[in-house]
């Protein structure tokens, strides 16, 4: 991925970026006294803090920094708190939050009720029938939403299915099968229609190319950067809930 760079801040000795691929900026700084790079996390700022030799090119420092991508993922999922699914328990979802309720009386399969998710039957497997609804629902408004768009782009229709992969929100294949991460649900419908118009341009071109990223833009009609940069930042979060 070629990485873009969005400088906010520089001065002599520390400067701030944004890199494509790293879900926080960084703040780089040289030290004299440093022998080798390193990268920290700054949770109470999301930063990443990037120390850097004196004599080690900027270019370099960057280069590497880059390819940490999984590791400040892994570190980052570490940090955020897991939210299981559990009654009372407040979710985001949808660019909003919802209240996981437990009422005995209620049906087994959940119900949307306002801000609310009721759910009965016995409270042991509570957890497991939200998470069946959650995914049930992604998969509903994915679904919805993907053939919106594949009529705008003219693209011919194909599969899509709902998982839960790690590093991904979304994937499309050489055939046209498109695969979600659930959690998307979660993220605001403005996010997920740029991960939406993000693959569903990938039906007509299996590339990053210029062509790719006008199709991306006009089918979103939005700031496609600025909902990447959302997910990367609201992304760690997404991915610990229903943990724990
Ligand atoms: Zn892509």
């Amino acid at each position: 991925m070629p990485a873009s760079l969005n400088i906010t801040l520089s001065t002599a000795t520390c400067e701030r970026l944004t890199l494509d691929g790293l879900p926080w900026p960084v703040e780089l700084r040289r030290h004299p006294r440093a022998r080798r790079l390193r990268l920290a996390l700054d949770p109470p700022r999301e930063l990443l803090r990037l120390t850097v030799p004196r004599r080690m090119s900027r270019t370099a420092a960057l280069d590497w920094a880059l390819q940490q991508g999984r590791w400040v993922a892994e570190q980052l999922a570490g940090v955020a708190p897991a939210e299981p699914l559990i009654p009372d328990a407040t979710i985001p979802f949808d660019g909003g939050t919802l209240v996981l309720r437990w009422d005995p009386a209620a049906p087994r399969t959940p119900r949307l009720d306002g801000a609310a998710l009721v759910c009965g039957g016995p409270e042991e497997r509570f957890g497991d029938r939200i998470a069946r609804w959650l995914r049930a629902e992604a998969r509903r408004r994915l679904v919805r939403e993907t053939s919106a768009l594949v009529i705008a782009s003219g693209s011919a229709d194909g599969p899509v299915s709902i998982g839960d992969a790690e590093t991904r929100w979304g994937s499309c294949s050489a055939a046209g099968a498109i695969r979600y991460n659930w959690r998307l649900l979660l993220a605001p419908p403005h996010v997920r229609a740029y991960v939406v118009a993000h693959e569903v341009a990938h039906r007509v071109h299996m590339n990053h190319g210029a062509e790719f990223h006008a199709l991306q833009a006009r089918l979103y009609g939005g700031d496609c950067h600025a909902a990447r940069t959302e997910l990367r930042r609201l992304g760690p979060r997404l991915k610990r809930v229903g943990r724990g």
